[in-house]
């Protein structure tokens, strides 16, 4: 059943599909999610047609990111309320000491730090710079977990993605890559190898975000 501010069109491939008509919405936005569906948002004043036509003409790249994302989803581990406070011990002793360690060696100074558990984020960096930590950063590998830390450590100098804050990620995950490839780690140069034969602009970033997205977040 849709409240009267929803209308739920059903698309023979993607099934139900949710419009829901949104103040806060400026133009129409296509949310895909792997459980809760497609939903559109759409702003108070565009008509419902208006949004249908929107979501039709954007259809079939729609159809292939749902795809993807049940593809990915389908490879989340489920983990029980037990699993996720084994996480969240393991990631309250370990993250806030490599937070430390890379923080001390890059001269960055953080407020404090927290380990939070969400769906959303592997961690954050507030405008007080207080650092959060996603307790999912435990399943990660030293290098890609190095590789987060590091960049909410460069939000504390940089309070954006802009220029100067890659090129100072770009730096500290160059530096930090080396010393794990020189203690032997194979995936460090692994990620070294394939950022030196890449031709992105920021090359360690491109290579280590891709890996990334390998872990989705439980
Ligand atoms: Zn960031």
């Amino acid at each position: 059943m849709t409240r009267k501010s929803e209308k739920l069109i059903v698309d023979p491939d993607l099934g139900n599909v949710l419009f829901r008509k949104s103040i806060r919405s400026r133009r129409v936005s296509i949310r895909i999610h792997p459980v809760k569906g497609i939903s559109v948002m759409v702003p108070y004043l565009v008509p419902y047609a208006v949004a249908i036509a929107f979501f039709k003409s954007h259809r079939s790249r729609i159809i292939d990111k749902s795809a993807e994302q049940k593809a990915r989803y389908s490879n989340v581990p489920v983990c029980s309320k037990e699993e996720i406070e084994q996480m969240r011990r393991k990631a309250k002793k370990e993250l806030p000491e490599r937070l430390a360690v890379l923080a001390f060696r890059y001269d960055f100074t953080y407020n404090r730090v927290a380990i939070k558990h969400n769906s959303t984020n592997w961690g954050s960096c507030s405008a007080k710079n207080n650092i959060n930590l996603n307790l999912n950063l435990v399943r990660l590998p030293r290098v890609l977990c190095d590789y987060v830390l590091l960049h909410e450590l460069c939000h504390l100098s940089h309070h954006d993605h802009g220029e100067s804050f890659h090129l100072l990620l770009e730096h500290v995950c160059s530096d930090n890559i080396s010393r794990l490839v020189e203690e032997g780690d194979p995936l460090a140069r692994e990620m070294a190898e394939k950022a030196a034969s890449s031709r992105a602009r920021y090359p360690l970033d491109k290579v280590c975000s891709r890996a990334l997205k390998q872990y989705p977040l439980v």
